[in-house]
């Protein structure tokens, strides 16, 4: 068997079509060329195969390694890539970080989704180590490698809208890149006008009203689960009515508790119930 071209039967786990059935997957070259089910009584192995997972929300930072070494550590756990937000190194030495953390992980297959970081330093009231202005979030989301404008967490700036605010939003949507969100406990008339500035996600709710209050207006609610706030029991109700705009997410993740699981104990716990 040649390492990147080979067969495998089992059950495939399919979300588009949202069953699960027996196949037959032919790999060449490492990328999936066939998907064909078994319609027949050949034997299939009790096992499933599962698409790779992606943690919607994550600062690599909190893991405490470099992207590489955490790649190392979630692949384990069929964690394929990550939507990250580069924050916390930006908030220690700036552009020079998000660049460290973009060729650092281009050195491993693992596909780590950065954004530009919206918001550095957090508030006004940080001693941040560097701070990134409209113009620098501008020239990193020109890059190809950063995917999205990261964790809006100035709401009131949004709701207000402020000029550097809304500069940096103009600025991905020029480029037609999404703008992620961090809103917490922002409802009503506020959670919809946030919304309406162009913000696509929130992985800050707390409660299912929250949640509910922000998918009425098309915003994707991330359910987080990490090493620090955990809303997985609050908002899992959720997902039967709302599953294609509900994703998984940890938003920090320290080293033990990567490697003990990452998504897919929140798929494992998503199944049980
Ligand atoms: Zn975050």
């Amino acid at each position: 068997m040649n390492k990147l071209s080979f067969t495998i039967t089992g059950n495939l786990a399919d979300p588009w079509k949202r069953s699960v059935y027996p196949a037959e997957l032919t790999i060449e070259d490492g990328r999936i060329k066939t998907i064909r089910p078994i319609t027949d009584d050949t034997p299939v192995p009790e096992e499933f195969i599962l698409p790779g997972f992606v943690d919607s929300h994550v600062h690599i930072e909190s893991s405490m390694l470099v992207p590489s070494e955490f790649a190392r550590l979630a692949v384990v756990h069929g964690t394929v890539g990550t939507v990250s937000d580069p924050h916390e190194i930006a908030n220690v030495c700036g552009m020079s970080g998000v660049e460290f953390m973009i060729e650092n992980g281009n050195r491993v297959p693992f596909k780590f989704n950065f954004g530009a970081p919206s918001c550095v330093p957090a508030t006004v009231f940080e001693t941040a180590g560097a701070a990134l202005n409209s113009e620098d979030v501008e020239k990193l989301l020109a890059k190809e490698e950063i995917r999205y404008l990261s964790e809006m967490m100035n709401f009131p700036g949004v709701l207000f809208k402020d000029p550097e605010v809304m500069k940096k939003i103009a600025a991905a949507h020029k480029l037609g890149k999404p703008v992620d969100g961090h809103a917490p406990g922002l409802r009503g008339e506020e959670a919809k006008q946030y919304i309406e500035a162009g913000i696509s996600t929130d992985h800050e709710c707390f409660t299912a009203d929250e949640a509910l209050d922000k998918l009425q207006h098309g915003m994707k609610i991330l359910i987080r689960e990490g090493s620090a706030a955990k809303n997985f029991e609050a908002l899992i109700e959720l997902l039967d009515d709302h599953p294609k705009m509900i994703l998984f997410c940890s938003d920090d993740k320290h080293p033990d508790s990567l490697v003990a699981g990452h998504i897919n104990q929140l798929c494992a716990r998503a199944v049980a119930r």
